[in-house]
């Protein structure tokens, strides 16, 4: 391959493996192969006498005397192998060890009217192929560990082929249909998969197509479902692999099964590459736990490398997921690699209405079960959590003998499910549901009573990563520079979730730690940076690169006197004291919007602008953007 020389970091073991490689593999294969057959047989031989049924000597006596034996063989004279015939009439074939010389023992079969084969050696060929097995095992392993040694690195045999998990288009079929909700993750898609049914429109109106597209969500979300509908609906091949399976202890392997990875889907095309657990090898380079990530960063390489190496002219289209972009080397989303990013929220109401209707179609319902309650029943739950919601009803209703699930059992299931998720506090409680919307309220509220704050863009009470619950501003143009009435916008809807929260319960939540961060950082660096206090006026305080968020009291750099850092924080308090008196003030004024805006998030989980001034009776946003 000629796009070696781009790697960016020399590779000892990347030239001229194809060829010898393959040969080494075929042998290895074979003997592989032979091993197995052997073994089968052993199996096989072993198991041939799988349904005798071993039974006492003294047993064996009974049946002679009852006249229930028909035939034996006596094997070294140390077992009778033989059948008798049940007491209805079936025969069975038995087995048992002689305990000691029995004398009569012939002159009783002989009397029985018994038919007595000879006797037959017992070492049989299973015996000897049993013998035989270490001994093959361990020369292939020797032979193997020899080859590997001489080979290194690159030549690791198979250990450099991909092991992606290949479907191909008659496998069973899943189609966006198959995806409930995720509209905007599902249109995103739709260009992709246009293109792969037909390539050559796209590249006679010379239109570029994402070459990589990364699905960005929470785990269970669907990004694996996705990825595997986009290519059922484009009717094309689609190789799976997990960001793990790039991953192994020899140094190279990983880079090699990248480089098989794209090969095969260079041969396939039109196909679809999916990446799942992107993250696994695409971290930040340089920043891995100690040493010896060299492995892993040359892997990331090569995946950059095959990234610039192909073209979607191939119809190859390379798919991803994570759930941590965050820690994602940032050259895998420059443009001409993972240059799209999809977000796979977290389904709200209707959207696990529509994935429990989904996988309940598998299962028979009884009449009294209401997926809509249980959708409601269900705030923070993923996909996945959901489908496992079925599966386990339809458990409980197996166990209970029932040929219908029912709602009794879908409660059940519920509660199994709450106490598995709840560990993983994901789940959320009726009362913790009820807090994060009045908290998640007040922010939103203010948006629309102040002249100077961002239009809202959307609050939720679906869980965000650490988050309970955002709300959303919409900056109306992008500017870097900020005005005070602006900045004391901000500070006072940051203290909107802590202000409703306080007039609902009457006290507050650790739910307020990060706004109340947010907003203290705001107004110190609006006194100590911005120069935007009145008392203190243009002067600079502190150093540029301070983090906001440490106190005073750790800062190092402190460039004034006792004084002055007296009236600095005299004058932070005074903006937040300002702020906050102006947020009560709205909310108290307002407060049925905010219970209405509350309750509409219990019910609803996400609400948008436009929503929003329905329920206040506002008119409508004019939008200049
Ligand atoms: P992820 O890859 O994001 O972790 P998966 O795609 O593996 O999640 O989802 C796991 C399972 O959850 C899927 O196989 C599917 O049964 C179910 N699931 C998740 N999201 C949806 C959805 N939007 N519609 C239907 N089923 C879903
Ligand atoms: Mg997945
Ligand atoms: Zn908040």
């Amino acid at each position: 391959m000629s796009d070696q020389n781009n790697n960016k970091k020399p590779e000892k073991d990347s030239k001229g493996n194809s060829g010898f490689d393959l040969n080494n593999n075929n042998k290895f294969a074979l003997f592989f192969l032979l091993a197995l057959i052997v073994m089968f047989f052993v199996l096989f031989l072993a198991n041939d006498n799988n349904d005798v049924m071993e039974i006492p000597y003294s047993t064996f006596l009974n049946y002679l005397e009852n006249e229930q034996v028909t035939a034996v063989k006596i094997i070294d004279n140390k077992t009778v192998q033989g059948t008798m015939r049940g007491t209805s009439g079936q025969s069975t074939v038995f087995e048992t060890a002689i305990p000691y010389f029995d004398d009569f023992l012939m002159k009783k079969l002989r009397e029985n009217n018994v038919i007595i084969e000879g006797a037959e050696r017992s070492t049989s060929a299973a015996a000897i192929f049993i013998q035989i097995i270490p001994w093959v095992i361990g020369f292939a392993f020797i032979w193997f560990m020899l080859r590997q040694m001489q080979g290194g690195g690159n030549k690791a045999f198979s250990f450099g082929k991909s092991k992606a998990k290949r479907y191909t288009q008659s496998d069973k079929h899943i189609t966006f249909d198959d995806v409930a909700g995720q509209a905007e993750a599902k249109y995103e898609l739709q260009e992709v998969v246009d293109f792969l049914k037909n390539p050559e429109k796209f590249q006679k109106l010379g239109a570029r197509v994402p070459k990589g597209v990364l699905l960005v969500g929470m785990p269970g979300t669907g990004k694996t479902l996705l990825a595997k509908a986009a290519a059922g609906e484009a009717g094309v091949n689609f190789f799976h692999m997990s960001g793990s399976d790039f991953v192994e202890m020899f140094v190279g392997v990983g880079a090699s099964r990248v480089r098989d990875l794209f090969e095969q889907g260079r041969k396939n095309a039109p196909c679809i590459l999916f990446i799942d657990e992107l993250d696994a090898v695409g971290r930040t380079r340089g920043a891995g736990y100690g040493g010896g990530h060299d492995e892993r960063e040359q892997t990331l390489n090569q995946m950059l490398v095959e990234m610039d190496g192909f073209d979607t002219k191939d119809g190859v289209i390379l798919l991803a997921a994570t759930n941590r972009p965050d820690v994602l080397d940032p050259a895998l989303l420059r443009p001409g690699r993972f240059d799209r990013q999809v977000v796979v929220d977290m389904p709200d109401n209707n959207e696990r209405k529509a994935i429990l209707e989904i996988h309940a179609q598998k299962v028979q319902l009884e009449d009294d079960v209401d997926l809509e309650r249980i959708a409601r029943a269900t705030p923070g739950t993923s996909g996945a959590d959901l489908a496992n919601l079925v599966n386990e009803a339809a458990l409980f209703a197996g166990r209970q003998g029932r040929d219908k699930v029912s709602g009794q059992n879908f409660e059940e299931a519920r509660d199994k499910l709450l106490l598995g998720v709840a560990r993983k506090s994901r789940l959320i409680s009726p009362e913790e549901k009820e807090a994060t919307a009045y908290h998640e309220a007040g922010h939103a509220l203010l948006h629309y009573h102040l002249d100077d704050a961002d239009p809202l863009h959307k609050v939720t009470v679906i869980p965000h990563g650490q988050a309970l619950g955002l709300a959303i501003s919409l900056p109306e143009k992008d500017s870097y520079s900020k005005r005070k009435g602006w900045l004391k916008a901000r500070i006072i809807i940051a203290m909107g979730g802590y202000v409703a929260e306080k007039l609902k319960y009457g006290e507050t939540t650790t739910g307020t730690k990060n706004d109340i961060e947010q907003a203290t950082g705001l107004a110190r660096k609006m006194v100590m940076e911005w120069g935007m206090s009145e008392a203190l006026g243009f002067i600079s305080f502190g150093s540029e690169d301070e983090p906001i968020f440490l106190g005073k009291e750790i800062s190092q750099h402190k460039d004034y006197s006792e004084d002055t850092a007296m009236r600095i924080d005299n004058e932070i308090t005074n903006i937040m004291r300002e702020c906050l008196d102006v947020t009560e003030k709205i909310l108290i004024e307002n407060r049925e919007q905010l219970t209405i805006i509350a309750e509409a998030l219990i019910e609803e989980e996400t609400l948008d602008d436009d929503r929003i001034r329905v329920l206040l009776d506002l008119p409508p946003a004019v939008r200049n953007y």
